[in-house]
């Protein structure tokens, strides 16, 4: 009789812990559904979803552990690079990253995000002057045209750099922080629009499979047409001294759009209108989560759904003054991000047809 009781007690916790799991999912759902603006934010956690090898697992190979190189030692500034064999290592293994990242199939959590906003977010009213704010601060940018796009209610702000967004969102949607492996930069700053879209000429170059190095012909290829300095791709390196050339245009969009949705959310009759979803983001550059738990912090009609696979990750609050409010401002997902995507659909689909 003991045992049974016992075993009644456990199971009934156990329903109790899965239906909560659950909850995280339904809450999501409802919290995205009656928001009116959404920044989606991701970090490496997301892209590893596609099965994406990350530098790391690229640099792990053994041809590079036999030439001693690790992933710290080749993402790095050409400008490092001294030796003719040195460029060969370092533009095989960008080559390499380059074309995985175009032949690598997303993973579907992408396609969910943008059926949000077919399903949802395109149907919400935005009023006009949510536009023409964003305009207004934009006229200010050196690269504005009179009607140049902008974003409507979902922004992406991405640390990754495989631009697999840009399959499915427009470009005045997407800030990738970092820049992207398929654009390709001077390797000199020489100039602050010595940047280049560099896809087709990469989907070409043959690595060497045995010395995981390009052909040295190729070196007079890779170099900035403007000054004959060795190019790079326009990616965010460890010990960057300002060789990196910044996409302005995509950081005065986010910043943009986000000070505009900011004031509007201000003005809303929901609680939260203003869903910041986190996306995978990890601990080691914590860029991101920074930002988003700023933007928290700056408005008080924000709200964190911040999803991650790591106890650590979901327990690590940045900003101290956030914890006494973490509990009504953030809701933690400890899952993979397609999965978790996955789920909060199902739930959204639901509470739309319910809804209908
Ligand atoms: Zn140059
Ligand atoms: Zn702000």
């Amino acid at each position: 009789m003991q045992t049974h009781k016992e075993e009644q007690v456990a199971s009934s916790e156990l329903d109790e812990i899965s239906s909560s799991l659950e909850n995280v999912y339904e809450k999501a759902a409802q919290l995205i559904y009656n928001s009116k603006y959404l920044l989606i934010t991701c970090g490496a956690g997301f892209s590893k979803d596609s099965g994406l090898a990350v530098y790391k697992d690229i640099a792990s190979n053994p041809i590079y552990q036999e030439k001693n190189l690790t992933y710290h030692d080749l993402a790095r500034p050409v400008s490092t690079f001294e030796t003719e064999q040195e460029l060969l290592d370092y533009y095989g293994f960008w080559v390499n990253c380059a074309q995985s990242y175009l032949n690598t199939p997303s993973h579907s959590g992408y396609q969910i995000l943008k059926d949000w906003k077919q399903l949802l977010y395109s149907k919400k009213e935005i009023q006009k002057e949510f536009n023409e704010k964003q305009i207004e601060i934009l006229s200010a940018s050196q690269w504005w045209k009179e009607n140049c796009k902008i974003a409507s209610n979902m922004f992406i702000y991405s640390s990754n750099v495989d631009n697999h967004f840009s399959r499915y969102f427009e470009k005045e949607e997407i800030y990738n922080i970092h820049g992207h492996a398929l654009n390709w930069q001077c390797g000199n700053h020489c100039n602050e629009d010595c940047v280049w879209n560099f896809t087709k000429q990469l989907q070409n170059i043959i690595i060497n499979q045995e010395t995981l190095q390009i052909d040295n012909e190729k070196l007079k290829e890779l170099k900035c047409e403007k000054c004959q300095h060795a190019s790079m791709p326009n990616v965010l390196m460890f010990g960057d001294l300002g060789q990196y050339i910044r996409n302005t245009e995509e950081e005065d969009r986010y910043i943009a759009w986000e000070c505009s949705v900011e004031t509007f959310s201000k003005e809303s009759s929901t609680k939260f209108p203003f869903i910041i979803l986190e996306l995978g983001c990890g601990l080691t550059v914590p860029s991101v989560r920074r930002e988003n738990e700023c933007v928290l912090l700056d408005c008080d009609e924000s709200y964190l759904i911040r999803v991650n696979l790591g106890q650590e990750e979901l327990d690590t609050i940045h900003n101290v003054d956030l914890i006494p409010m973490k509990n009504d401002r953030i809701l933690n997902i400890k899952n993979g991000c397609q999965d978790a995507l996955h789920r909060i659909h199902q739930h959204l689909l639901k509470i739309i047809e319910n809804n209908k």
